[in-house]
């Protein structure tokens, strides 16, 4: 067996040979002529010369051995539906959804938006679109009409896949107003909406631009659609970050180097095997359902679960029921559905036999060490934390235990993934920091690894301007998150570059006061921003959602409970990182994707307008803090 430190050095020191390995794990049409083309950094194309498919590599090449066997199981606590299509079914349905793409004019390189609930269908458009060589851009469903028309203007689809509604918490959330209300906004105008007619909200159709699935299906029940074979570089798909930061990014991705990346990161990191069950609790509408709901899954021949509800309803045993029931080998979720779970009885998590279960893999935010041990404690499993982008579409950092296994370390993601060159620099000077436990901006030195954006969709300068030009000197991806590596070559992200405050001189990490200030027991999550001040130049302030709010009733009962946990960051990190003030709310601020908008809370606390708020979930959950530092 290979040490996983030596398969990482091969990776990158023997980049033609460790790919063109991986490249096996995946059926090309036409084999490649070149593994890695880096003559015109940092636009590097993979497996140039190479031809496959992305649709077939998930579900054609796998229907003759497995045919019968589950290919994606839908689960819905909304609608009471618990349907599983086998690879041969999964195959006749993409086949369907692809020959209604064509007939109504979809082309290769078209784009086509995906608007679209938890359903199989959207998984269904997706796969048909990759099968016909036309780019999807899935639009997360949770998104309202402003948000959903600056991505139709940015992808200029020629159709919209779209349903009449969804669900959330058994509330019908009606998607078609939405719809036609973005495209009446947009000035790109598609020229086909394709409904999937769930039967939970009447619509109304424009006559000429709308077209019904269900008979199109049904005129194309024995279609027989042929994989379009597209070069290895040949675009995918495009997709948005999450817009924490700012004004999402449209990442482009490619195709043979993304099929290839997601069958690599399968067996290596997500311990899959083909045959069994794989269950991601995110959404189609992110990065994470992108690779580990549909594609990775599938192209590695497993099973995947697409669960439409909430992780509490009816219970908070839902989705650990289902683990039981299809005995799943890999889950992948995400820390802030684990402080969702935080708040309800443990006693929920140990209802169901969890044996079949190798690893919870979390990912998306930082994983506090609180957290962390109380998942592992509760579901007793193990926990792998992994670090990534939607720009990098797999993860940068994790424990690559299908290699070799390694021991966790809480709050580290893990080490960098074959393939990625990771480094720490100084954001002012440019050098790099070799040393152990030294804090740096981490990046990635080129070529990134297959699978990884190609650019900023219909923006290349954007690309090399926003992820390669930012550090002084250097030409090097950007994460634009602060890490250090320890001694053992684990990484530790303290957050993003812009969350770092500078109090009286001293550089504090928000992460690192939410931290510790996550280890007081009534703390169910905490958000900490710098805010202007005239004496210290910032001062960090806190905003606490607790377990049991009960202890924060009265403004006494506040005082003290506020002075409480002012009382645990001066003994954990020192007086300096000591919040102005800790205040309490009934939820925070976060994006669809369930990130923290610390942007937005810094804005508000300081009196600025929070600009792009077009991912926030809930925008109560801002006017709180509004009224809390107006008060
Ligand atoms: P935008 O780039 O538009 O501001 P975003 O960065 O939130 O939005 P995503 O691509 O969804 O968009 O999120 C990636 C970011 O999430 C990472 O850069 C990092 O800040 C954070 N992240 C992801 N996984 C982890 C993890 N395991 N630990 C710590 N942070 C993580
Ligand atoms: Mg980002």
């Amino acid at each position: 067996m290979t040490s996983y430190a030596e398969f990482h050095r091969r990776s990158l020191q023997d980049r033609e040979g460790f790919w063109a390995e991986q490249a096996a794990l995946i059926d090309w049409q036409q084999p490649f002529t070149q593994v890695c083309d880096n003559s015109r950094p940092p636009f590097t194309r993979w497996f140039v010369g190479g031809t496959t498919n992305l649709c077939h590599n998930a579900v054609d090449r796998h229907v003759a051995a497995r045919g019968a066997q589950n290919a994606l199981i839908f689960v819905s606590t909304e609608t009471n539906q618990e349907r599983v299509y086998s690879y041969a079914e999964l195959h006749a349905e993409v086949q369907r959804m692809a020959a209604a793409l064509l007939e109504l004019g979809v082309k290769k390189g078209d784009r086509v938006l995906v608007y679209m609930p938890m359903i199989p269908e959207a998984a269904f458009a997706m796969l048909a679109c990759t099968r016909i060589g036309a780019l999807h851009s899935v639009v997360f469903g949770g998104f309202a009409s402003v948000s959903l028309a600056s991505r139709i203007d940015d992808a200029e689809p020629t159709l919209i896949v779209s349903a009449d509604a969804g669900s959330r918490g058994g509330k019908v959330m009606p998607y078609k107003p939405l719809l036609d209300e973005a495209i009446q906004l947009s000035r790109h105008k598609p020229a086909k909406v394709l409904m999937v007619d769930r039967g939970l909200a009447p619509f109304t159709r424009v006559a000429g631009r709308d077209e019904d699935y269900a008979p199109l299906r049904e005129k194309h029940l024995h279609a027989q659609v042929p994989c379009e074979w597209v070069e290895a570089t040949h675009p995918s798909y495009t997709l948005y970050t999450s817009g924490t930061t700012g004004k999402p990014k449209g990442v482009q991705r490619d195709t043979g180097g993304y099929a290839v990346a997601l069958a690599a990161s399968m067996k290596h990191i997500f311990l899959g095997n083909p045959g069994e069950t794989y269950f991601s609790t995110s959404d189609i509408g992110w990065v994470v359902g992108h690779s580990y709901i549909v594609y990775g899954p599938l192209i590695y021949g497993m099973a995947t679960i697409m669960y439409e509800g909430l992780p509490i309803r009816p219970d908070a045993a839902i989705w650990w029921s289902l683990v039981e029931k299809y005995k799943v080998t890999s889950m992948f979720s995400a820390p802030t559905a684990v402080r969702v779970l935080k708040k309800q009885d443990p006693a929920a998590l140990k209802k169901h036999d969890l044996s079949s279960l190798r690893a919870l893999f979390l990912a998306g935010e930082p994983l506090d060490e609180p957290t962390a041990k109380w998942i592992a404690e509760s579901l007793g499993r193990p926990i792998i934390d992994n670090y990534w982008q939607t720009e990098t579409g797999w993860p940068i950092l994790a424990l690559c235990n299908g290699v070799e296994k390694a021991a966790s370390k809480f709050g580290s993601p893990g080490k960098a993934v074959f393939g990625y060159d990771v480094k720490l620099f100084d954001e002012n000077t440019g050098a790099e920091l070799t040393g152990a436990n030294q804090k740096g901006v981490v990046a990635i030195e080129g070529p990134l690894p297959p699978g990884c954006m190609q650019t900023v969709w219909r923006d290349d300068e954007r690309f090399v301007k926003t992820y390669w030009n930012s550090i002084p000197g250097r030409s090097v991806y950007t994460t634009f998150d602060w890490g250090i590596r320890d001694e053992d070559g684990y990484f530790f992200i303290l957050g993003r570059t812009d969350d770092v405050i500078n109090v009286a001189g001293h550089r504090l990490g928000t992460r690192e006061i939410e931290e510790s200030i996550s280890s007081h027991a009534n703390v169910a999550e905490v958000a900490v921003v710098g805010v202007a001040d005239p004496l210290k130049g910032q001062v960090a302030m806190a905003f606490a959602v607790l377990k049991d709010p009960g202890k924060a009733a009265t403004p006494e009962m506040a005082l003290k409970l506020e002075g409480e946990i002012m009382k645990v960051v001066d003994e954990q990190l020192g007086a300096v990182a000591r919040p102005a003030r800790v205040r309490f709310v009934s939820v925070l601020p976060k994006t669809r994707s369930g990130k923290l908008l610390r942007r937005a809370i810094q804005a508000v606390c300081e009196g600025r307008d929070p600009g792009d708020l077009t991912t926030i979930e809930d925008p109560s959950a801002l006017q709180q803090v509004k009224d809390l530092v107006a008060g």
